[in-house]
């Protein structure tokens, strides 16, 4: 980090088609934040740039879905999104927009550049086009039936039932989105980077960087093996930049060429100085992604600027894995998710504690879980039971005893030592898990000094040295308020609301990064102001709630989604009479030796009392059934089983849950009643 006179820190760009969830800012949203923090903190000059990628087939296919414009479809999702990021304390410099005419010209001027040096291929190819619209299909504009598994309305990129990737001429009768004909195929021209040029240039500057995540150097490794190929840069799409060379109307730039650019763009509206952010030796650029954007960032946008030959190559790109929900890979189709907005009209006020258990569970290796259960214990059990307790135990103590102000402090004893000597190793401990993007292991550091804090109160006692020395109670909670202060600073770049709240407690500064393990950093008699308890318990009620919203989300997708079986062969008139199905009542219902899922049932069918065995015993008790009445086919030939004679079979259906259903009549009719 010493070369290094600045950072340039970007967080990944999303795409403006829906509101954001706690996969996005458990992604890379959390840990750029925290980060860039950090450096602030130590007055490091420093940027965080990031924005909404307002191009692409994402946008295009979300204004089709809602029948609004593209433009209508960014307008509104870059206000909501920028919205729930600023309120969870997400400090970026600038947040931009693709959109923006700047951030046009400026990826025209890179295309044009490399143009003009004769570092693209022209190419002619065959690409779907639907006839009727008038326009080229991108795959994601044509379906069909997926050559792998033969499941209808596979995307040409992608089968989602299958998952098989796959390439628009792939699919089985592929039928346009726009018209629903079947697309033709037109020679169109686009303009390639031929990346296998630069793959020598590429492995070198992967090689020289072997402290890169193992799971952003794997992926990025397995793409170089695998022999990289010429990309096209340009679409033929109406949204998106259009292509600055003459008789390209209808082709845009492809939106990974112009998305990367758009952190260059946004930096232009942030500074005038922006430049050297880009291209100075001494920058350092930083990006945080999620792991689908690894070869977006590792691989084609550092051939872009090696092409383009003055942009610096980025230096980090700590890509976190995902983050799953309960169990379930989160999704925005299936409504999958904690949306930021709902969070905080459930939780308003409590931002850090998602941020918290967010950083806790961060997908830094793997992918990780997402539970309510967690969010409860990381709240109850750390936050309240570790930071919130110690916090409120020396501020009231303080309050009670002296008056609201710091005490005097006297030399300490063998206690405080110890206490200190423990908290001398946390500044270095935190500052290498924060420089090798360890959030987790740097959270745990920064939460440590609470800990220590609660051990020493335990230990030191000063609610009973107040009765016996009165003196020695005020030192050690002098030392106390030195450690709130230590804790303020460590936990700033993971709950900022918590630790500005803090810092007002404390006298109103922000304290320096420094000021960790400094215990002469709150001076003896400030005035505090007792923050209040900064966390609150949560009750089990209000979990119970938020994972019945979920199960009740998941409920209403799978009936949504639910196959339902196919239509038997047509049956005759003559065949359907021969059936003769009844109304009968339980009557006695015993289980069956030996079987687990038969149950005996005896049913009054109005002529006489009669044994079907049924095969709900998993689903019902006797007790359950005796009495109700049911419909039987009564005409079904007698069967053996296990050793008892079945004469004829109750009809059942299968309910939303799965469970078994009698078709009992709406109203009670006798016993014997046909069904016709
Ligand atoms: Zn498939």
């Amino acid at each position: 980090m010493s070369n290094f006179n600045r950072t340039t820190v970007t967080a990944a760009l999303i795409y403006a088609n829906g509101p954001i969830h706690i996969g996005h800012l458990a992604g890379c949203y959390l840990p750029a934040d925290i980060y860039v923090r950090y450096l602030r903190m130590q007055k490091k000059d420093v940027i965080f740039v990031s924005g909404t990628d307002e191009h692409g087939v994402p946008i295009t296919i979300k204004a089709q879905k809602e029948g609004k414009t593209p433009q209508q479809v960014v307008d509104h999702y870059y206000q909501v999104i920028k919205d729930s990021f600023e309120e969870f304390g997400v400090s970026f410099d600038i947040y931009g927009r693709t959109s923006d005419p700047v951030h046009h010209q400026i990826s025209q001027d890179f295309f044009k550049k490399l143009y003009e040096e004769g570092k693209f291929i022209e190419e002619t190819t065959d690409q779907f086009y639907d006839e009727s619209a008038n326009q080229f299909l991108a795959d994601r504009y044509i379906v069909g039936e997926c050559p792998s598994c033969h499941q209808p309305g596979a995307y040409g990129d992608q089968c989602e039932k299958c998952g098989t990737t796959l390439s628009p001429n792939e699919l089985i009768n592929p039928k346009s989105t726009l018209s629903g004909n079947a697309p033709i195929l037109k020679a169109t021209k686009n303009w390639f980077l031929p990346l296998d040029q630069w793959q020598k240039s590429l492995e070198g500057y992967v090689s020289s960087h072997p402290e890169w995540k193992s799971n952003v150097v794997g992926q990025v490794k397995s793409w170089l093996q695998e022999g990289l190929k010429p990309r096209a840069m340009t679409r033929d799409l109406n949204w998106g930049v259009p292509i600055p060379l003459p008789d390209t109307e209808g082709k845009v730039l492809y939106v990974w060429f112009d998305a990367p650019i758009g952190y260059i763009s946004m930096t232009s509206q942030l500074t005038t100085d922006w430049e050297k952010y880009w291209k100075a030796e001494d920058s350092r650029i930083v990006h945080f992604i999620g792991k689908d954007n690894i070869v977006f960032h590792c691989l084609i946008f550092p051939a872009m600027c090696m092409a383009h030959g003055e942009y610096q190559l980025a230096d980090q790109v700590p890509a976190n894995e995902f983050m799953n929900l309960e169990g379930d890979k989160i999704s925005t189709s299936r409504n999958w998710a904690v949306w930021l907005h709902e969070y905080l009209q459930d939780f308003p006020g409590k931002q850090d504690v998602l941020r918290y258990t967010l950083t806790a569970l961060s997908p830094e290796t793997k992918d990780s879980d997402f539970t309510w259960a967690d969010y409860q214990t990381k709240n109850n059990s750390e936050l309240v039971a570790i930071l919130g307790n110690f916090v409120n135990r020396a501020f009231v103590l303080i309050d009670k005893n002296f008056d609201s102000k710091v005490p005097e402090k006297l030399s300490g004893t063998g206690l405080e030592e110890a206490m200190m000597k423990a908290v001398q190793e946390i500044p270095g401990n935190l500052s290498q898990s924060l420089e090798n993007y360890k959030f987790r292991d740097a959270l745990i550091s920064a939460m440590e000094i609470a800990r220590i804090g609660n051990k020493y109160l335990a230990e030191a006692e000063p609610w009973k040295l107040m009765k016996t020395d009165s003196e020695k109670a005020g030192t050690v909670l002098n030392y106390a308020v030195q450690l709130v202060a230590h804790a303020a600073v460590a936990l700033e770049p993971f709950l900022p609301f918590t630790s500005q709240k803090l810092f007002k407690a404390l006298g109103g500064n922000q304290l320096a990064w420094s000021s960790i393990g400094d215990f002469e950093v709150i001076q003896a008699n400030q005035t505090l102001e007792n923050p209040g308890l900064l966390f609150e318990k949560i009750e089990d009620e209000v979990i119970q709630k938020q994972i019945a919203k979920l199960q009740e989300t998941k409920k209403q997708m799978e009936l949504a989604n639910k196959k339902v079986p196919e239509i038997k062969e047509t049956t005759s008139f003559d065949d359907f009479l021969k059936m003769d199905m009844r109304v009968g009542q339980i009557v006695a219902a015993e289980t069956v030796e030996k079987s687990k899922k038969l149950l005996r049932l005896t049913v009054d069918d109005g002529i006489r009392q009669r044994t079907i065995l049924s095969g709900i015993a998993e689903h019902f008790s006797p007790e359950d059934v005796k009495g109700k009445q049911v419909t039987f086919l009564a005409n079904l030939s007698p069967r053996k089983i296990m050793g008892v004679e079945s004469e004829g079979m109750i009809l059942m259906a299968e309910g939303q849950d799965g469970e078994l259903v009698f078709l009992s009549p709406s109203a009670p009719v006798w016993n014997g009643a046909k069904i016709s």
